[in-house]
């Protein structure tokens, strides 16, 4: 059910975070509407105004700043690999964007939104009378987690795809605020609360997504799901390999959070993967189990050492 009065579609980003300050007590910004749409329909998103930032041209550009590369936060999915820029430097983002949702959403789909979409869970992402049927959970204003049985601790997946990737890259946001603007590191803005997941200011508007470029790597994309299409991640898989030997892996779909482990390519596996095992709190809110999505990690793990070393 759709409960928005009001639609406003403002021309720059100075106007769209002023017009969210007006109406800050229930508003979202729109970029594709992928994730914020489909979330107004089931009820999980009541918010009365929607703030529409796809005439803000220069949130399309892509471009190469000193040692960056800058992605403006609405290019589309689907537009990522029109850029050489991207495609010459970053295979394993082209990837990811390529292993959301499917291509007709790909089409409306933004870069930007894509690291902003509501974390997931099987107990949430149901229409209203199923999860009222069920007994509401905390996500939506109840008072226990149905998935783990009754912790009082949400345990909502993130499932974007293409942040695990950009964090393995040491990818970071500028974020554009009512009256400053700022460059965090994409992983801070992640809390691992299932309920509120993100840190940012209800007014933050992501400009560009910053990729650091000549560091000499190769990062080794993997995602687990039921279909090869449309469905979301049960699991996804990032590792980049430095060439000062360094990895970070970064893991999607199991936690609340990106989960992130570092190491070095000479380390001992197993004592890698136990690390990224032991971090990753997964419940069992997914189509696969928690013990097949645990086991996969190790598998998807193993594989990419391999194919990084070959
Ligand atoms: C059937 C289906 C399958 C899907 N499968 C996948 C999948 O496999 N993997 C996956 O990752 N996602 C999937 N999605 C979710 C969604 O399509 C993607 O995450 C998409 O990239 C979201 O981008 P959007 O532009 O549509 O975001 P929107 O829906 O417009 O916005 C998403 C969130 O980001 C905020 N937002 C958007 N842009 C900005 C900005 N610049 N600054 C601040 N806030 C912003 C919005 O307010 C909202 O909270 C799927 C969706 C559907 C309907």
């Amino acid at each position: 059910m759709t409960t928005e009065k009001q639609f406003i579609r403002p021309g720059t980003i100075e106007e769209a975070v002023q017009t969210a300050q007006l109406h800050i007590s229930s508003f979202a910004y729109l970029a594709g509407g992928t994730d914020v749409v489909v979330n107004k329909f089931q009820g999980n998103d009541n918010s009365e105004c929607l703030i529409d930032i796809t005439g803000i041209k220069e949130l399309n550009s892509v471009f190469i700043d000193g040692d960056f590369l800058k992605i403006g936060s609405l290019v589309r999915l689907d537009d990522l690999k029109h850029h050489d820029l991207i495609s010459d430097n970053f295979l394993a983002l082209l990837e990811a964007a390529n292993a959301v949702a499917s291509p007709m959403l790909r089409k409306t789909a933004t870069i930007g939104g894509n690291l902003l979409c509501e974390n997931r869970c099987a107990f949430f992402n149901q229409s209203a009378w199923w999860r009222e049927a069920v007994g509401l959970c905390l996500k939506c204003d109840g008072d226990i987690c149905i998935a783990t049985g009754g912790k009082k601790a949400c345990f909502s997946k993130f499932v974007s795809d293409t942040a695990p990737v950009l964090i393995s890259l040491n990818t970071s946001i500028e974020v554009q605020d009512l009256h400053n603007s700022s460059i965090v590191p994409l992983e801070s803005i992640y809390t691992g609360d299932g309920i509120a997941p993100r840190n940012l200011s209800k007014t933050a508007l992501i400009r560009y997504i910053i990729i650091p470029l000549n560091q000499v790597f190769r990062t080794i994309f993997k995602k687990l799901r039921p279909r090869e299409a449309v469905d979301f991640t049960s699991l996804t898989t990032a590792v980049s390999l430095f060439n000062s030997n360094k990895i970070k892996i970064v893991i999607g779909g199991v936690d609340p959070k990106p989960v992130i482990v570092e190491g070095n390519i000479d380390d001992d596996k197993e004592l890698i993967i136990s690390a990224a095992l032991r971090k990753c709190r997964i419940v069992d809110n997914d189509y696969y189990s928690r013990t097949y999505r645990k086991e996969m990690i190790r598998v998807f793990l193993e594989q990419s050492f391999l194919e990084l070393i070959n």
